[in-house]
């Protein structure tokens, strides 16, 4: 197992999930140092996204990388915004701003996918893409302070536990409740069982 990997994003976000998911296996994740540059996310799929931005990294530095694209699919618009997530409300957009421009054209209570690809490249050549997901419907009213992004109007399938009642949002889960359901979690597990098995 590699001891370190650098996390080609500049996401603090991100940056703050992967590190927590990786700690468990003994993984370490620096954040991309200043100077390397990152490709644009110009392509159709998270995986086309992802591959480029740990490659850049991975060549840059010489060393080991990842990188994480992910977004958001709304049942209710085709898909979208998927790799549009970031930019849904227009380039440089806020999280509130994409939020809002979602449930303006999302139905409340309709189904939603988060998806995670999580890109590894070793600057000899290696690359492996792991990809998550994990199922929600759409609230009207969004609530929460944790998490980013979209959580505040996110409700998982898949309840965490019933410690309490009613239907938390992702932004009202605690860290160790959201890792566990979340398409970053689940990509980055499946990314920490290949390491270990090599
Ligand atoms: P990108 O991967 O840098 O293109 O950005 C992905 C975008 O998808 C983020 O800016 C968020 O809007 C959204 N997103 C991805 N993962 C999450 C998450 O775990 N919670 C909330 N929003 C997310």
């Amino acid at each position: 197992m590699p001891g370190a990997l650098v996390l080609a994003s500049r996401n603090p976000h991100k940056l703050r999930e992967v590190r927590r998911l990786l700690a468990p296996f003994a993984l370490d994740v620096e954040p991309l140092p200043d100077g390397v540059e990152l490709p644009p996310e110009d392509g159709d799929t998270f995986a086309d996204n992802a591959l480029p931005k740990a490659r850049a990294a991975a060549v840059a530095l010489g060393r080991p990388a990842i990188a994480d694209d992910s977004g958001i699919e709304a049942a209710a618009l085709d898909g979208r915004p998927g790799v549009r997530s970031a930019r849904y409300a227009g380039e440089g957009a806020s999280d509130a701003e994409n939020l809002d421009k979602l449930l303006r054209e999302a139905p409340v209570g309709s189904p939603l996918r988060y998806v995670c690809a999580l890109a590894y490249v070793e600057p000899e050549g290696t690359e492996r893409v792991f990809v998550g997901d994990c199922r929600g419907r759409l609230v009207g009213r969004p609530r929460g302070k944790r998490g980013f992004g979209y959580d505040p109007a996110f409700v998982p399938d898949e309840r965490p536990d019933d410690r309490r009642d009613g239907e938390r949002t992702m932004a009202e889960l605690e860290d160790d409740e959201k890792d566990a359901i979340s398409h970053r979690g689940r990509a980055v597990r499946a990314l920490a069982r290949w390491l270990s098995e090599r």
